[in-house]
């Protein structure tokens, strides 16, 4: 199987290849570097369609930092920057992926550890994404609100995804 390693471009640019978001591998810690409501709300749809989230081994974080501090772009990596890196580092000879980053001293450090790596190009067509309410008791969801109109649950955010 075909995975793809998603760094925080992925969210920000909608750097999605297909929508079978279970071949995609992600760190926890991109989330600090998605600024906007329409990437954190892609990383929410991702999280909520089976993208694969995982903690980075701390052997392969000093691989990567060992790597990147020899390249001299240690000091514009940021934790993030790592963890992506050491992730797709521990899968490299595991299986067949690919590092999707923009960050050029990311893709500069990839290379170095002979990781497979490809820009996140920008799609033509932008997905329109949204917020929804979905009732905790009822499951019913709806454009705003905090108490739900028919069975008196509490309403919770949701993002959804229209194309
Ligand atoms: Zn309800």
């Amino acid at each position: 199987m075909k995975y793809y390693i998603a760094d925080s471009a992925v969210f920000i640019m909608d750097g999605f290849k297909n929508i079978n978001y279970s071949s995609f591998i992600t760190v926890a810690s991109v989330t600090e570097e998605l600024k906007s409501d329409e990437a954190v709300m892609r990383y929410d749809i991702a999280r909520e369609n089976g993208i694969i989230v995982e903690v980075p081994e701390p052997d392969k974080r000093n691989s990567v930092i060992e790597t990147a501090r020899y390249t001299r772009d240690l000091n514009e990596l940021s934790k993030a920057d790592i963890d992506i890196l050491a992730k797709a580092l521990e899968y490299r000879d595991k299986e067949n992926i690919t590092l999707l980053t923009d960050d050029y001293a990311v893709q500069n450090v990839a290379e170095l550890l002979k990781i497979n790596i490809e820009p996140v190009a920008q799609k033509k067509i932008k997905d329109k994404l949204v917020w929804e309410k979905e009732c905790i008791g009822c499951k019913k969801r709806f454009e705003c609100g905090d108490t739900c109109p028919i069975c008196g649950s509490k309403l919770k955010r949701k993002s959804k995804r229209k194309v």
